[in-house]
């Protein structure tokens, strides 16, 4: 747990991004006052801008800090299934009850806003034995683009609710759209927060083709992986049902076939240098695993 805290409560920029400051720095005034006997020196510090850049873009980026991309204990044959942009009235109790069925867990990075305006759902996730994550407060588009102050305040707002209707506090944070930049890490460390992608998606948010989203999910599906769904802002298919409803069972089928367990990031992480504190315990504790809820627990098609 100790290990837990140091890592969670003190940031010291990666060596990329000390690299690059240091570089920045110095390399301005150097190409100002000595750039013609220094040929190439503004490409190069150009070019850093733009890598600096590429890697905010790039979610599975370790250059910025740390960042969760895959389990890491493959060889205990666990993935890791996390949903995005919920709750959803319609689609999260349809994914709740497939899990128990399927005796699966898994982290749902729910959006503030939402979670604010179905409150019942953020509860039953975590009744159910499930763990609420951080999405940010409003997931708007141009998230990290947004000033230091901007970007705490949406981190703390959705912290603060998601704590409040999920009695333990999320402890992962991930980037609406996965876009990232250098000054979000030292955010999250004061919230008790790190960072999470993933390394499989079949971008259920996107396209509508269950099947073709089915392939992309599943093709070279291995342990260790991290995967990433939606119980919010899912694609429909042509008969306007969320393609996330059929795609699910397949993966969980082929999981089990597969002899892959699948569980929350948190339970994956267990046992491990990266497992939670006691606040994920005592959260666990409180949770009803494999509950059914007298408010959730829709039969008919969405
Ligand atoms: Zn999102």
């Amino acid at each position: 747990m100790r290990r837990l805290r140091t890592t969670v409560t003190t940031w010291l920029p990666s060596p990329f991004l000390r690299g690059s400051a240091l570089f920045q720095l110095a390399g301005w005034p150097l190409a100002y006052w000595a750039g013609s006997t220094l040929p190439g020196l503004t490409e190069l510090l150009l070019m850093n801008h733009a890598l600096i850049t590429l890697a905010s873009l790039w979610p599975q980026s370790p250059l910025l800090g740390p960042n969760l991309v895959r389990l890491p204990k493959a060889e205990r044959g666990e993935i890791a299934l996390t949903f995005d942009d919920g709750p959803d009235p319609v689609v999260t109790p349809w994914v709740l009850d497939l899990l128990d069925h399927y005796g699966a867990t898994a982290s749902f990075f729910c959006i503030g806003e939402r979670a604010r305006r179905y409150p019942d759902l953020v509860r039953e996730i975590g009744a159910r034995g499930h763990r609420v994550e951080n999405h940010g407060y409003s997931h708007r588009w141009n998230f990290a683009l947004r000033g230091v102050a901007a970007i705490r305040e949406e981190l703390r707002r959705a912290q603060d609710t998601l704590t409040e209707l999920a009695v333990r506090p999320p402890v992962f944070f991930r980037a609406p759209f996965g876009i990232r930049n250098p000054w979000i890490e030292p955010l999250l460390r004061p919230l008790g927060l790190r960072l999470a992608s993933w390394s499989r998606r079949g971008y259920d948010g996107a396209l509508g083709d269950p099947d073709l989203v089915t392939a992309l999910l599943l093709r070279g599906l291995r342990r260790g992986d991290i995967v990433l769904l939606h119980d919010g802002g899912c694609a429909r298919d042509r008969n306007g049902r969320p393609v996330v409803i059929a795609v699910l069972p397949r993966l969980l089928e082929e999981a089990a076939r597969k002899k892959l367990r699948v569980r929350s990031l948190d339970q994956a992480l267990e046992g491990t240098r990266m497992a939670l504190g006691s606040e994920a315990r005592d959260r666990h504790k409180h949770a009803r695993p494999g509950a059914k809820s007298a408010i959730l627990n829709p039969k008919g098609d969405p």
